[in-house]
């Protein structure tokens, strides 16, 4: 599942008009108006969202300059293979991940999302993150594609435990003695199924796809776009940066800090909604 799949862009069509925000006044505001009455319209919206979305809450995208892959070389720390044979030393890398995740607070792109859901403007959320964000940030319809780091299991006795009754010991033991792997997927493991399922079902009848934080370069989650475009959806992307997926799928780009962003744009719907 995680090889590159850049394969799709090839089928896609590259010459859609697309708004882009450059920071530059009223075409901000024009595009964050034409984000949020398409947002408004829609009878169907669902959130993408990646690692980028959880960066203004303190956890750094893996693999910027000083990210976690950086000093853990992805092979040698989040393969399945690599846990199976020796977990002890994958405990090292998922204790800094543990320790930046138990100081994280949802930002505004969380709440905003949240928000959203609360107006009825907001089917799901699917997101690659695992540090539950999203739901302490108020969603309340969140796919979990990676998995989250509350529960935990034993690869060889399948027993489950919820990480708050474990008492903190690193790394944290089964009854049976074995070391227990956090419920998140690793490079080699499959997307648990529901969560593909209910991901598959909803993006192909979505008419606008929201996408926040992600680079599009972590397969299969990035063929969701191209699913929804298929689909007939508008699709809407934040990000500090262009992706791949910006020039080849996107409508509207909404360029800048996802926390920046989503303020706007929910504000915007908000008046939207006080006019109508
Ligand atoms: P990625 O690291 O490949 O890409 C992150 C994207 O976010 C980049 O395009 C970057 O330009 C953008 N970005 C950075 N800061 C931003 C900001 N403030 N506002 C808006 N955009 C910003 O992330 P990915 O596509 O999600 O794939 C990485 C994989 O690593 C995923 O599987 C994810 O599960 C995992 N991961 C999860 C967490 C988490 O749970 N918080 C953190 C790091 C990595």
């Amino acid at each position: 599942m995680w090889l590159s799949s850049l394969f799709w862009l090839a089928h896609c069509n590259p010459n859609s008009a697309l708004l882009q925000f450059h920071g530059l006044g009223g075409k901000v505001k024009e595009t964050i108006k034409k984000a949020a009455q398409t947002v408004c319209h829609s009878t169907k919206s669902i959130a993408l969202t990646g690692a980028g979305i959880s960066v203004e809450s303190g956890i750094p995208d893996f693999r910027s300059p000083g990210g976690l892959w950086e000093r853990f070389n992805p092979i040698e720390y989040s393969t399945i293979g690599a846990f199976q044979a020796n977990p002890e030393k994958v405990w090292r890398m998922l204790q800094e991940v543990s320790h930046l995740l138990a100081r994280a607070r949802p930002n505004p792109a969380h709440t905003g999302l949240g928000r959203l859901q609360e107006l009825g403007l907001l089917h799901t959320i699917i997101t690659q993150n695992v540090d539950s964000l999203h739901q302490e940030g108020g969603a309340t319809r969140v796919i979990e594609y990676h998995g989250n780091t509350r529960t935990l299991s034993c690869l060889w006795c399948k027993q489950r435990y919820k990480a708050d009754e474990l008492g903190g010991q690193i790394p944290p033991e089964c009854s049976c003695g074995k070391i227990l792997k956090p419920d998140v997927v690793f490079f080699g493991e499959p997307i648990p199924t529901r969560a593909l399922q209910e991901s598959y079902e909803l993006v192909s009848t979505c008419r606008v796809l929201l996408i926040a934080g992600t680079s599009g370069e972590v397969a299969p989650a990035n063929t969701i776009p191209e699913m929804a475009k298929k689909a007939g959806a508008t699709i809407i992307e934040v990000n500090v940066e262009p992706t791949v997926l910006t020039e080849y799928v996107t409508d509207i780009f909404l360029q800048g800090k996802a926390s920046e962003m989503m303020t706007k744009l929910v504000s915007e719907v908000e008046s939207i909604l006080v006019k109508n």
